[in-house]
């Protein structure tokens, strides 16, 4: 993430690509992997610490994308069970793969389009950007046809950048009201990607939106509808979110190391690092 871009220092962009994120180095070894979850853990258990919480309120989804599956099988043997994919063809793809691990639980993070739906529904255990009427529908009517059910938490725009997807904070509340229509949406709470910028105090700004958001929501919506997750944190910011609210931390390059593709493959129009 751009906590880690050098800015202002005359190289070209390709240049600062091998400097961006020299914090996370390749771990392709189960003990490689295995020392960085428990480095982790532990400090998602100091920034739990810090701010009064109980380490069991916070959950460490693993960001798998790009990871291919023999990797993937080192962090399930290292004790994971939830796999984080932003893509839902690359979910699909891997959980085919390792469909022998019949534990193992995918969560689908990014955005998604309509016509996808018919594949989360297939074999997705949680989906966490929800931000529309149309797609809520959608996802509804194929897993009534699957017969499955689907955890879900509604993507909230809490940087208000152009190219992030997600709701605008002031339209979620009207949102929260059409979901209990959706019987197959287990509605837990919110996800948000907090603004790209190594400027800490408004990185937190975001992770404070969501929680008041939540909290000024909590009691006027219909009781079918849970607003306890907030899924808040990434690998540069995770403990800051932790600090102020987050029950999921979204984890991958401090897990697997960095990775090749920069973000704005999956979030288009941020800047390309
Ligand atoms: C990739 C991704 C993450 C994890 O980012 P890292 O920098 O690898 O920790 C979190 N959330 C979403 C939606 C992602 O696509």
């Amino acid at each position: 993430m751009c906590v880690f871009r050098v800015e202002g220092c005359g190289v070209s962009d390709s240049d600062l690509s091998s400097r961006v994120r020299p914090a996370y180095a390749q771990a392709s070894s189960l003990e490689e992997i295995r020392g960085n979850l428990e480095s982790i853990q532990g400090r998602i258990a100091a920034a739990c610490e810090r701010s009064g919480r109980s380490l069991s309120e916070v959950r460490l989804l693993p960001v798998s994308k790009t990871v291919d599956a023999e990797r993937l099988r080192l962090v399930y043997a290292a004790g994971c069970r939830d796999l984080g994919e932003n893509k839902v063809q690359e979910a699909w793809n891997k959980s085919v793969e390792m469909a022998d691990l019949t534990d193992l639980r995918w969560s689908v993070i990014g955005h998604l389009q309509t016509n996808k739906a018919r594949v989360v529904a297939r074999f997705a255990h949680e989906f966490q950007a929800l931000d529309s009427l149309r797609l809520a529908e959608e996802l509804d009517r194929r897993l009534q046809a699957e017969g499955r059910s689907l955890n879900v938490l509604v993507q909230v725009n809490t940087s208000a950048e152009p190219s992030k997807y997600g709701l605008a904070p002031e339209a979620v509340e009207a949102f929260m009201r059409e979901l209990p229509a959706f019987s197959s949406l287990r509605v837990k709470g919110f996800m948000t990607l907090a603004l790209f910028s190594e400027d800490k105090v408004r990185v937190r700004e975001c992770f404070i939106r969501l929680r008041q958001l939540r909290d000024r929501l909590r009691d006027s919506v219909d009781p079918s509808i849970a607003m306890d997750q907030l899924s808040m944190g990434m690998s540069g910011d995770f403990e800051m979110a932790i600090e102020e609210g987050a029950t999921v931390v979204r984890i991958g390059q401090a897990i697997f190391g960095a990775r090749a593709l920069p973000d704005a493959h999956y979030w288009p129009g941020i800047p390309a690092n």
